[in-house]
């Protein structure tokens, strides 16, 4: 008997053709298998009909780790080629089917790292020790089939002991691409800031000790360069943040074991084992009472972003030093993404660091790291990166077309939804400048020709000034597909229907803005949404901003906005105007605009958070993305809602003029805590009681949460108590980011709604 079998899914790169290779000689079955140039796998076993039923069990039962298997097509023929052995065959490039992938990156697994810290072994202290098992995949791949000559692999020859366990079929190098040794795999080397080589026995460790005596070191990683430094000492980072010009941006930080971690930070059980998974994403942990590290790490936070090593050369970076953790943030330009390339890394991070830990294998793909936090034991995906992308999300919708969408404009990735599954690329970044957008191109490129799509509908923002929507035009007259705008927040709740798989959902939408309907701009939304589009069905009280963007970096002007219609702010702004950049003169313009009463509005809701933030002394100048509405949630965990404010609903629209100037009239006789708890209460009940009313009047049983403001823990969980006291199932996201980064996704679910 004869069976040609195709297996599509994650099987590239995950060490299945090693196993395919075993369970057939263990069956005693003659044939081959080889990869294809769509991710598939195809095999073809000849021998006893019993045998190849067994082999096809255990194909499915004892696939590798990391397999994801998503189909499997069996053809038996009767015909016989008459094979004496079997065999790994040469790749081939055929590419028929689309919709399989390879993996993400793998962190290093306990048994390289057990060989890495074993002086008998051949890889002994080899920074890129790696197996069928673990190290990069998708930041080395070049091209499909996943063969050595299609990575960055391909530079390095590997010498004979390599290759004798590259095609020994016990040994755990068994067909893995990434077998390297320290004679003939990459290599690391340290250079001064200007790219001098610098003479030492041990780079690696030479750099931890370097990072411990407080040098800012930049260090070459699998999918990019971070920028590091010690993290118990003031000056390094004082000088980082100076130079980086990130005044308060939390830095993300690495630590060596979980042990350590527990020593300045609180870890629950689903976090450790997240921190400690093949993933090993940095997870956003509470700082703990007796957290030792300098507050520039994460300032006025009552968080910290923590990950744990991922490869042997981040493992040994701790080996000789005393420090807990490093600083390891993203090596970027400001809004560039994060450099890649060794010259590229010497040109423009020369100037900032001290010295440079690099190595000579190419980055393929630039990856950076994925950031999670938990509510209680649900992950709330922050930026799905490096260990996700390009994994797929499963939905139980099918789309009839293959959908490409482009995300909005801030933390974009881009989307690629071909029947059941949506393949959201890597982070892309904010695309406003050049470098960006050409990094955003190559990876829909790259995307699509990984997952061997064929495009057939564009979707983007409605927003007619963003890039992205720019970006999409031109892919559509390019693909010769149409192209669908979808609303920012439809895309949100869209999102949370696909993940939840259910037909129609209540959504209330929160973040910093979109582009609405109406033109005008929203944030803080009540929607109807079903397959076939959306309805808004109320929102938060529209309020002015003042200056328009400029309200979103100094909030004052939000705040003075919103009082503005209930009192006279000149005194009070007056007296705050030493807060704005220019003053006294700035606070008259306001006050001169005010009175003009011509300023565009906005329903946001991350606004009249940062506006609460402003008014109680919080954060009074926006320097990143959510700082106001973050300090506010970190000052909220030691407060009360004292105050209990009855959500005032007008019609359908949640009023905020009431909340805001309540908290100014209360604001000497309770403490911020208090009041920042009670205002982030106010709007998570009022929000939720115009949601469960309008879920009750539509007879819709789901109520959901999106945007950027479902990552505040303290109004996601006020929501989800009246949700689900009111007898409504209260969906939020699990596998996706609930902010922009999720985005694309949702474009692509709305426009694969959509019927032909
Ligand atoms: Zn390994
Ligand atoms: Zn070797």
């Amino acid at each position: 008997m004869r069976a040609e079998i195709k297996v599509s899914g994650i099987v590239q790169g995950v060490g299945f053709r090693p196993f395919i290779y075993r369970t057939a000689v263990k069956n005693g079955l003659g044939g081959y298998v080889r990869n294809r140039g769509d991710a598939v796998v195809e095999i073809v076993v000849e021998g006893d009909e019993g045998n190849i039923v067994q082999f096809l069990e255990d194909l499915e039962k004892k696939k590798p780790p990391l397999a994801q298997i998503y189909n499997i097509t069996t053809d038996y023929k009767k015909e016989e080629e008459g094979f004496n052995e079997f065999r790994i065959k040469k790749s081939s490039g055929e590419a028929k089917l689309s919709g399989s992938v390879i993996p993400p990156d793998v962190s290093i697994c306990d048994e390289c790292l057990r060989e890495l810290r074993d002086p008998q072994n051949r890889r002994f202290n080899y920074f890129f020790i790696t197996c069928t098992d673990c190290g990069p995949r998708y930041t080395i791949t070049r091209e499909l089939p996943y063969d050595r000559p299609n990575t960055t692999m391909q530079e390095f020859r590997m010498c004979a002991f390599c290759s004798g366990e590259y095609r020994d079929p016990p040994n755990r190098r068994f067909h893995a691409q990434t077998v390297a040794c320290p004679k003939c795999g990459p290599k690391a080397y340290l250079t001064s800031n200007s790219g001098e080589p610098i003479e030492c026995k041990d780079s690696i460790r030479e750099a931890g000790r370097l990072l411990e005596e407080g040098y800012v070191v930049a260090i070459k990683g699998n999918g990019g360069f971070h920028v590091a430094t010690a993290t118990t000492k003031t000056d390094p980072l004082a000088r980082l943040r100076q130079v980086k010009h990130r005044k308060q941006k939390p830095f993300a930080i690495m630590a060596p074991d979980l042990e350590t971690v527990r020593s300045f930070a609180e870890v629950d059980s689903w976090e450790a084992e997240l921190l400690t998974s093949y993933r090993k994403p940095i997870v956003l942990l509470k700082k703990s009472s007796d957290y030792y590290l300098t507050e520039l790490v994460s300032p006025e936070l009552h968080t910290v972003g923590v990950m744990l090593p991922y490869t042997g050369l981040h493992a040994m970076l701790f080996d000789d030093v005393e420090e807990p953790a490093f600083v390891m943030t993203s090596a970027n330009p400001p809004s560039e993404p994060i450099v890649t390339e060794n010259n590229e890394a010497i040109s423009k991070l020369g100037s900032t660091v001290d010295y440079f830990l690099l190595h000579n294998r190419i980055i393929a793909q630039r990856c950076d790291d994925s950031v999670v936090r938990f509510h209680k034991e649900d992950p709330c995906l922050i930026r799905r990166s490096r260990g996700y992308a390009p994994e797929p999300i499963q939905t139980k919708f099918v789309s009839d077309r293959c959908v490409l969408a482009v995300g909005g404009e801030l933390n974009v990735t881009s989307c690629i939804l071909t029947e059941n599954r949506a393949f959201i690329s890597q982070h892309i970044g904010d695309v406003e400048n050049l470098e960006t957008l050409r990094f955003m191109k190559k990876s829909i490129d790259h995307l699509t020709k990984l997952t061997n799509s064929k495009v057939e509908v564009v979707a983007c923002d409605l927003h007619p000034k963003f890039t992205t929507t720019k970006l999409a035009q031109e892919l559509g007259n390019k693909l010769e597909c149409p192209v669908v705008q979808v609303q920012h927040h439809h895309a949100h709740a869209a999102a949370l229907m696909a993940e939840w798989n259910v037909e129609e959902i209540v959504g209330i939408t929160c973040d910093g803005f979109g582009y609405g309907s109406d033109g005008t701009a929203w944030g803080g939304e009540v929607l109807y949404c079903n397959r076939e589009g959306f309805r808004r069905l109320g929102h938060l009280e529209s309020q002015p901003m003042v200056g328009g963007d400029l309200a979103t970096y100094y909030p004052l002007r939000m705040v003075a906005g919103i009082l503005h219609r209930k009192m006279d702010v000149t005194e009070w702004l007056l007296s705050k105007s030493h807060y704005l950049p220019h003053e006294k003169r700035e606070a008259e313009v306001i006050l001169k605009q005010l009175e003009k009463g011509s300023t565009p509005e906005t329903t946001s809701c991350g606004r009249v958070l940062d506006a609460i933030s402003a008014l109680l002394g919080i954060c009074y100048e926006r320097t990143y993305e959510g700082e106001p509405a973050m300090k506010l949630e970190s000052a909220v965990l030691k407060g009360k809602d004292r105050l209990k404010l009855a959500p005032r609903l007008n019609g359908k629209v949640l009023e905020t003029t009431f909340l805001v100037h309540e908290i100014f009239t209360k604001k000497d006789r309770f403490s911020v805590a208090d009041l920042a708890c009670s205002a982030q209460s106010y709007l998570a009940r009022g929000l939720a009681e115009l949601a469960v009313k309008e879920a009750e009047r539509l007879n819709v049983k789901h109520v959901g949460f999106s945007g950027g403001v479902a990552y505040n823990e303290h109004i996601t969980s006020i929501i989800r108590k009246a949700v689900e006291k009111a007898g409504y199932r209260f969906l939020v996201h699990q596998k996706i980011p609930a902010g922009d980064g999720g985005t694309s996704f949702g474009q692509a679910i709305v426009a694969g709604f959509q019927k032909r």
